[in-house]
């Protein structure tokens, strides 16, 4: 699956946000000319594991962030490896699943290490190692609540004793809290803006721009 487009800004009468970096000659709130430099890309918040060695992510259970994540939606975690494979758990278990299958995640912020990085990462992947070998052949079972994907981010973090995150591990809710909250929030704002202009064709942030938006709305459905 191709990673579909993103979002890029101009600041013309306001600013405006557009689902191509080809911009139209003429700017749709105020009809001036749009300058010709190419607009700037908004940052993403959604890697690609592959690209994300050692790192926490998150994704939606089923599907993908840009295509079909609505703010309810069952989040799920997995860790890479310093090669960028993906440990997850599911219904099997704890295991290595295809990285391939994680083409859309958000990054959890970690303290860094206070080894020097080839310890780091030695000591990153030994820690994978042995929760993968503990749990090998333990297919989830339903009385199992607290066996999940976020139970075993938990239990790799506390063996692996970053800064700050040792201290007798971290709950489910203090990681939510203090390290997902945070960047989840962001990445909801770009999902935001994303779909906007997918639908509208453009968005500005302004009170004339939006009510020119929400007349180029009143044609068209509104999906959310
Ligand atoms: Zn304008």
């Amino acid at each position: 699956m191709s990673p579909p487009a993103g979002v890029w800004h101009v600041h013309h009468c306001a600013p405006l946000f557009f689902p191509s970096p080809h911009l139209p000659a003429r700017c749709p709130a105020c009809g001036k000319p749009l300058p010709t430099s190419p607009p700037r890309e908004v940052p993403s918040p959604f890697r690609r594991a592959a690209d994300q060695p050692r790192s926490v992510l998150i994704r939606p259970t089923e599907g993908d962030f840009l295509l079909n994540y609505t703010g309810g939606g069952d989040l799920h975690a997995g860790v890479t490896d310093s090669g960028g494979g993906v440990v997850a758990f599911d219904r099997a278990g704890l295991r290595r699943v295809p990285t391939a299958d994680w083409p859309q995640c958000i990054v959890i912020p970690l303290p860094a290490s206070d080894a020097p990085a080839e310890a780091a990462a030695a000591r990153w992947d030994h820690a994978l190692d042995r929760l993968l070998t503990a749990d090998a052949g333990r297919p989830l079972t339903t009385d199992e609540a607290d066996r999940n994907c976020f139970s075993f981010v938990l239990a790799f973090l506390a063996a692996l004793g970053l800064p700050g995150v040792a201290a007798g591990g971290l709950t489910r809710e203090a990681f939510a809290r203090e390290h997902v909250v945070p960047v989840s929030g962001r990445a909801a704002k770009y999902l935001t803006l994303y779909r906007r202009v997918r639908r509208l064709g453009w968005y500005a942030i302004g009170e004339e721009g939006r009510s020119r938006v929400q007349g180029a709305v009143s044609g068209g459905e509104d999906g959310r």
